[in-house]
């Protein structure tokens, strides 16, 4: 029952924040107005803001207009169920599960404000590292200090890799926002496995790029994702990844 609580939690927070991640951007009011068609403005009943299931009981068309709605918000809310899904799977009811949760949602909240408008909201990264020292105090306050020191020193690292990509390819090598994020992440994972999951995220980032290039024909992509993807990566092989490097 909890797995299936979990789940529905996952996708109606993630609906959520697609709210969050699309209007904050365009300087919208979360709240008002209601969640409504962007075609023809019909605000949505109950019905039609169910997570997932929404979509297939409209057929993902507007009620009034019959305007298609993206695939991108089922899918979307699907995937924020799974991965917390995945979190209670490998973490039951933990420290490393709150953990892997305000991953989980950093993941959908920068996949879409990066994707679409190439920015990391500020209000976004504060706000998860506040749950983060919460998080730190409920279950491991002896360790929220230098987890808070792993951050900073997260945020200096990747400091000076930007100085030095923007003198070697003389443009702007990383976004302030990769930066600040690389300090949430290091108040999460510690310095040794945030510097694993940097790794992790440039090999998958490295081969989105290619992909992008010779497909989509893109030279730019956001690096912010990539690297929250290699953090949640990192966390859930945590065990396996310490065992190889001590
Ligand atoms: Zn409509």
């Amino acid at each position: 029952m909890l797995y299936i609580y979990v789940f529905i939690l996952g996708s109606i927070l993630t609906s959520f924040y697609m709210v969050v991640a699309t209007r904050i951007p365009n300087n919208e009011s979360i709240v008002t107005p209601r969640s409504h068609c962007d075609n023809c403005q019909k605000k949505l009943c109950w019905y039609e803001l169910i997570p997932i299931l929404s979509y297939f009981i409209v057929r993902g068309r507007c009620s009034k207009c019959k305007k298609k709605l993206s695939i991108a918000y089922p899918l979307l809310e699907f995937l924020g169920g799974t991965l917390f899904l995945i979190c209670l799977l490998k973490f039951k009811i933990s420290y490393e599960f709150f953990l892997g949760i305000i991953l989980s949602s950093l993941f959908i909240l920068i996949s879409v404000t990066d994707f679409k408008y190439f920015i990391i909201l500020d209000s976004v990264l504060i706000v998860s590292e506040i749950f983060v020292i919460l998080v730190n105090l409920l279950f491991k306050s002896n360790l929220l200090l230098i987890n808070l020191f792993s951050g900073l020193l997260m945020f200096l690292i990747m400091l000076l890799v930007k100085k030095i990509g923007d003198i070697l390819f003389k443009r702007e090598s990383l976004g302030g926002g990769d930066i600040k994020l690389m300090f949430v992440i290091g108040s999460i994972l510690g310095l040794r496995l945030s510097l694993v999951s940097i790794v992790i995220s440039s090999f998958i980032a490295l081969f989105y790029a290619l992909y992008s290039l010779y497909f989509l024909k893109k030279e730019e992509i956001p690096f912010g994702p990539f690297l929250v993807l290699g953090a949640f990566i990192t966390l859930i092989l945590k065990d396996n990844i310490l065992g190889l490097i001590i």
